[in-house]
Formats: C-alpha cells, structure tokens, sequence
C-alpha cells in the first residue's frame, strides 16, 4: 500500500487486532510490518514437516479468557478445540499435578487428607507469614501453601524460571497460580478455553485477511533502508508501534531486563508418545530446563503418527539485546526506566504503544487483545484523524 492511513509495528495479537479493527471499522488502509519472515508474534506456530505435528516456535500457547468479548471476538476467526491444559511435575523423580491442589498435597505427604485437614495443615507450615501480604516471591509463596511445598515445587523451578533470588521477585508472579483445595487440576481458572481448531498461524492470517491490510514481512521499522522506517514517517503517519519500548527510544534511559528462553527441540522415533501429557515441569534445581513441551498432546483430536513425537525442552535465561524478549523481569530498577519511557512515549508524535513488548508487561493472549480492543475503542479513532 503505497500511503496507508495507518502502519502498525509488529503482526502480533495487539497489532493484528487493531489493524483488523482499523480496516473494519474505520475503512483505513493498514499496513502492517514485522521485522520477522512470519505473522503471528510469539503465537506463530508451524507444522513440523516430518511428523505434521503443530510446533509451537516461541514456547506453548495455551489460549483462556473470562472476557465475554474478548472470547466473541477470537471466535469470529476461528473456533477452538475442547483442549483444557492440565500440567503436571517432575519432583525427585515422582510426577505430581500442578498447580497446587489437594492431589499434590496428598501424593506429597503420603496422606488423605480432606479439604480442612490440608488447609489447616498449610496453614500451620505457613507459620509467621499466613495472613500477611507479603510483596515478594518467596514470602508470598510460603504464606500461601506454607515452606515444605514451596520448597518442593516453586523454589527451585522459580529459580531456574528467572535466574533472580525470588526474594527479589513480585509477589505478583506467583499468584498467577492458583492452589486448590480440591481435585481439580485445570491449570486455568477461566471460562473459555481451548487451541485454535486450524492452527495458531491460519487464525492469525484471518485476523489480516482483509483488502485494507497488507502485511511486509522481515521489514524492520529502525531499518533505513526501507521506506515505512521510524525516520520516515514519525509525526506524519499514524504508528502503532508494538516493539520494545527502550528499544523505540534508542535505549537512551537503558536497557529493560527481559527473560528469554532457548527451546531445545528433538525428533524421537522410538517412540510415539514421550511423556503422555503436553507439558511436564522438573521442578529441582539439578535439572537444567524447567520444562518438556510434547507438543503432539496439544491435538489429541488429530491424526498424528503413533510411532514418532516431537518433545523441546526449555531452557530460560536472561534476554541480551539480540534475543527474543518474552517476560518482562520488572525489578525495581526496571520499574524506573519504564517511567522514564512513559514520558517519553507520552510526548511521541502519532505513536501509540502497544502490547507486551511496547508496554513492558506481561499480557497473556487474551490479554493483549482486550488492550487492544479497548485501544481501538478509545484512542485509534483519534489516531485516525490526527
Ligand atoms: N511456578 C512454579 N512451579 C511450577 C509452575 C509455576 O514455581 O511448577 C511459578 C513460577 O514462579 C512461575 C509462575 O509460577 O514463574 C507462573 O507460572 P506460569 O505457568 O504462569 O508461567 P509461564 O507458563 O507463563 O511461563
């Protein structure tokens, strides 16, 4: 599209959502670009050619939401399985359900405990923190389910998980999981839940399937050399730009700390099914990878091969420059530099930033599309007419 009313900066969740938004309800022409060679953010996922089996390229998406229209919204793209993720641990060698519930207090202490017995047990192993509101990692997770299964569960995984003392850790992290007091191990707590019937990548390419959107795939926005880049067209075209945000600015206040992980993938022909369930977390520290991902478990429903399976390993680390970013670490000393780019972005002519990687949180799928959704409400009118 030679001059779009509109340029959005990464084809992930938030700018597919509001390119699609633009496109529909405002009739604006979008051009999207992405510095990769595929659609689709860290949700793109591919078939592996010698099995067919769908792979995650950037780490498991398992798609949930409560948000009635964020749930209406996806589904006028593609319908979703009866897929419900369920994970389970791999602790001194004996497997147990996760997250925390009476199955892995049970198993764990040999017992059969009812629901008060355990609560009133977690209770007394919480100690001096039950009923305190602790702000960090460690302490929230021993006032919640007390020091013996902290140490056996979280510790050691969170450790791996964020190479940080969780000392230093948000309390926030951990109270994305829920412990239960009864049987059921569902990992989420959400109303809809499911795996795009098609594939993660045919939902995202319906999402761009309109004539008002064109897609330029490997097109980098600092890139000069092409003509939608950050110098040619900040203040004159409308940008909704979902790259990192110190990157945006040039670093100028600093590099924001992310983690990153490295996904160790092996082919097995010896067996057709590794590990009987889609995601088994080790959660000691003498293990390496925090995680096995069996990939082929995602689609029980499909006609994969018996005799082979994919598996990848996961590996987690601190994010370099040149890596992929995927969590941001939100320390302290990050909370700061965000604020400094806040400004920043604030004053940036025609420039919304969006989603997890230009707002520096950490949104869920169904998350970075209610953003959006609501950014396309409230703000791209204005954008629009600017
Ligand atoms: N967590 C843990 N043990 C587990 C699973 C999760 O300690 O077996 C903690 C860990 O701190 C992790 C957080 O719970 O960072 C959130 O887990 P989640 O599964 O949401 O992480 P994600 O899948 O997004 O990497």
């Amino acid at each position: 599209m030679a001059n779009p009313d509109l340029l959005i900066v990464g084809s992930g969740l938030f700018g597919l959502t509001i390119a699609e938004r633009a496109a529909v309800e405002h009739d604006a022409k979008v051009t999207i670009i992405d510095r990769r060679d595929h659609i689709g953010g860290n949700a793109y996922s591919e078939r592996d050619p010698e099995t067919g089996i769908e792979i995650h390229k950037y780490g498991a998406h398992l798609f949930h939401t409560s948000n009635e229209r964020v749930w209406e919204y996806v589904n006028r793209f593609t319908s979703f399985t009866g897929y419900v993720h369920k994970v389970y641990t791999n602790h001194e060698g004996v497997v147990y359900p996760m997250p925390i519930n009476l199955g892995t207090i049970n198993q764990f202490f040999s017992a059969a405990y009812t629901p008060d017995e355990a609560r009133a047990l977690v209770a007394e192993q919480a100690g001096e923190l039950a009923g305190s509101d602790p702000e960090n990692l460690n302490d929230k997770g021993i006032s919640l389910i007390g020091r013996p299964l902290y140490e056996a569960f979280i510790k050691n995984y969170t450790g791996k998980q964020w190479q940080t003392d969780p000392k230093d850790l948000p309390a926030s992290i951990i109270s994305r999981l829920p412990v239960r007091y009864t049987y059921d191990n569902r990992y989420f707590n959400d109303t809809f839940e499911g795996l795009p019937t098609d594939g993660y990548t045919a939902w995202l390419e319906r999402m761009a399937d309109h004539p008002n959107i064109e897609v330029r795939l490997s097109t980098d926005y600092f890139d000069t050399h092409q003509g939608l880049n950050k110098d040619a067209v900040r203040g004159r075209l409308p940008v909704v730009y979902t790259g990192p945000i110190d990157r945006y600015f040039d670093y100028a206040h600093g590099d924001l700390k992310w983690r990153t992980i490295d996904l160790e993938t092996e082919h097995l022909s010896t067996t057709g099914d590794f590990q009987g369930t889609s995601v088994m977390n080790y959660a000691d520290a003498g293990i390496p990878f925090t995680r096995i991902i069996e990939p082929r478990h995602f689609h029980p429903e499909r006609d994969y091969p018996t005799d082979r399976t994919v598996i990848q390993r996961e590996f987690s680390r601190f994010a370099e420059r040149d890596d992929e970013p995927y969590y941001p670490v939100n320390g302290t000393e990050d909370r700061e530099t965000l604020l400094a780019y806040r400004e920043l972005s604030a004053a940036e002519p025609r420039t919304i930033f969006g989603g997890r990687l230009g707002t520096y949180q950490y949104l869920d799928m169904h998350m970075a599309i209610g953003s959006a959704l609501s950014v396309a409400d409230n703000k791209l009118p204005d954008l629009l007419r600017a």
